[in-house]
This record gives structure tokens, sequence and C-alpha cells, in this order.
């Protein structure tokens, strides 16, 4: 359970910054070595079916679940 950041991003670093689970990573730790952000799967829990903090203020629409 958790979100992905497709190839919209643009790497502003909002969504790390309202994570409560420090899932997000940046661009030059992302382990797939795309130069984007990407969220950490054994972090992310969705914030637990809540409003996720993330998918709101990312600016590209660049967040999404599976
Ligand atoms: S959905 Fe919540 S826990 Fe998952 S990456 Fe986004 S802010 Fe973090």
């Amino acid at each position: 359970m958790a979100v992905f950041i497709n190839e919209e991003c643009i790497n502003c670093a909002a969504c790390a910054d309202e994570c409560p689970n420090m899932a997000i990573v940046d661009n030059d730790k992302n382990p797939s070595g795309a130069d984007i952000f990407f969220v950490l799967e054994n972090k992310c829990t969705e914030c637990d079916g809540g409003e996720m903090a993330c998918i709101s203020v990312c600016p590209s629409d660049a967040i999404h679940k599976r």
C-alpha cells in the first residue's frame, strides 16, 4: 500500500516536506535512477486512509494511488 510518483514530477519537494512518514526521497536518492522524487513503499501508509498529504500539495498532479 503506497502511492507512486510519475514523470510529471518537477522536483519541487513539496510532497517530501509534508509526508508524516518520511516516505518520499528526492531525485538524487531515487533507487530507479529516474530524475524525479520517489515514494518508499515500505514507509508509505497512504496516510492510513486519511487525506494523503503528498497528493494534496503536489502542484503537478504527479502522485497517484496504484
Ligand atoms: S500518502 Fe501519506 S504516507 Fe504516503 S507518501 Fe504520501 S504523505 Fe507520505
